[in-house]
């Protein structure tokens, strides 16, 4: 098969409930439910139906029987007691008090045979035994003699009811089955109709009214349970779209204030001629605001491939401690320009296994910070204490501090505690994210404990 022929559309019943905009199918599917359901409620009635009608057959034909049997029982009794009687009436002429005998039980219709021997003394006429027939037998003693009764009668009767029950039955059948497909139909409908409603709804929610939920009044268990579960993933779908906005809204938002600043310095220095200096002043502004932008692109993507889970850690083993020093050298500077103290306590070697780049983007980020929000004067520490099944990094400054109400934001993307304080100082609220998303891709947690005007401490532990 060539790789450039068009894969052939499998029908799959589900994807084309989910799938079709004209919302057809969904009926389509609706219906072909309710005909499974109604075909199924059928099958199992039909069944149910069958059986009884066997279980009622066979127990009215073994009663019938049960009955005739009992009648004849009871007749060749009545025999048995009149034919001695009616022998001594006839002065011990058998044959003649076996006529006597059959003639008084003809009455009942039934066959009468009384025997002496194999020499037939009496019957009933018309009598033709069939080995089918049923019957019963009494041996009688009298004069000496032994005479055998027997009381016989044909199943025609009997098959006669049956016949009517059966004919009852198969007349009963077609419209009880009919009537049953109907209910069935009708039931099936009835339980269908509040996912019909679902698919309704559903159908109406975009992405620009996800926090419309679906309702259904009285709802059964089963289906609340489903209408719950719907609405949750609505909610978490509508918390998503919301935070991708405001993201979006966000960083828009950061990009233009560089863009206007690189605009305005190159349009005043190109709107008359000017000295070289100034051009280089221009210049310098222009570079240091591309590099903000370069660095707020470059965070910006980095969340976005976190979210994407783009990301995979580049593991590797390396010393923590060491990481520690390299970075707090690398803003020893900035500190020293800042008349901060930095005190770095990195301790023993500890050797650590995880990505070092982001690791470095993490402490980097909490130095940054904890310099960048200390007034001249101030003191910045960093320390790496190890524990049993963990490590610990913490950035403590005597900084101007996290209000209570900031300190749980803060970690939130775009979140500036005190705006105007943190725009001026050039942060685009990017940078705790980032620790939060390092330390939680490596298993870990950062916490922030804080009391504004007295200093921060930040805390990443990680696991060994
Ligand atoms: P930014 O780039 O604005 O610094 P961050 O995500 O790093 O963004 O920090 C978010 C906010 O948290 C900052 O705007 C600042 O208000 C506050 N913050 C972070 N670190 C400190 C600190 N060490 N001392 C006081 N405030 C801090």
């Amino acid at each position: 098969m060539s790789s450039g022929a068009p894969t052939p559309k499998v029908p799959n019943p589900v994807r084309q409930f989910i799938d079709d905009e004209t919302g057809t199918s969904n009926v389509r599917l609706l219906r072909s439910f309710r005909a499974q359901l109604t075909a199924l409620y059928l099958a199992f009635f039909s069944l149910l139906f069958v059986l009884f009608s066997i279980f009622l057959y066979g127990e009215l034909s073994r009663s019938l029987t049960a009955r005739l049997d009992n009648t004849l029982a009871s007749e060749a009794d009545t025999a048995a007691v009149l034919f001695p009687d009616e022998l001594q009436e006839m002065h011990g002429d058998a044959p003649a008090a076996a006529r006597e005998v059959v003639m008084e039980l003809k009455v009942h219709g039934d066959f009468v045979t009384i025997r002496e021997g194999s020499h037939v003394l009496a019957a009933s006429p018309n009598f033709a035994p069939d080995p089918r027939d049923r019957s019963a037998a009494r041996t009688v003693q009298a004069a000496g003699r032994t005479y055998h009764i027997a009381v016989s009668a044909p199943l025609d009767s009997i098959h006669a009811e049956l016949a009517v029950v059966r004919r009852a039955i198969f007349i009963a059948l077609p419209l009880i089955l009919a009537l049953a497909g109907l209910g069935g139909y009708v039931l099936a409908t009835r339980g269908l109709r509040p996912l019909g409603w679902m698919a309704d709804q559903a159908r109406r929610i975009t992405g620009s009214n996800l926090d419309t939920r679906i309702q259904i009044d009285n709802a059964a268990e089963e289906l609340s349970v489903l209408v719950t579960s719907f609405n949750e993933l609505l909610a978490r779908l509508d918390q998503s779209f919301d935070t991708m906005r405001r993201f979006v809204a966000d960083a828009s938002h950061e990009l233009r204030t560089p863009i206007a600043v690189i605009r305005g310095e190159a349009d005043v220095a190109l709107s008359q001629e000017r000295s070289p200096a100034e051009y280089r002043e221009s210049l310098a502004v222009v570079l240091d605001e591309a590099r903000r932008l370069s660095r707020l692109v470059d965070d910006l993507l980095n969340l976005a491939r976190a979210d994407a889970g783009h990301v995979t850690l580049q593991t590797q083993d390396f010393y923590l401690n060491e990481l520690l020093a390299e970075c707090c050298r690398s803003v020893q500077g900035l500190a020293i320009t800042r008349g901060l103290a930095l005190e770095c306590l990195p301790g023993d070697d500890l050797q650590f296994t995880g990505d070092e780049q982001l690791l470095r983007r993490l402490v980097i980020n909490l130095l940054d910070n904890a310099i960048r929000y200390t007034p001249s004067g101030g003191k910045v520490s960093a320390t790496l204490q190890t524990g049993a099944t963990s490590v610990q990094l913490r950035v403590s400054d005597t900084g101007i501090g996290i209000a209570p109400a900031d300190a749980a934001r803060v970690f939130e993307r775009f979140y500036r505690a005190g705006e105007a304080r943190s725009r001026q100082d050039g942060g685009f609220g990017l940078g705790l994210a980032i620790v939060r998303w390092v330390a939680e891709s490596h298993r870990g947690a950062v916490e922030c404990t804080s009391t504004s005007g007295h200093g921060s401490t930040f805390t990443v532990t990680l696991p060994k």
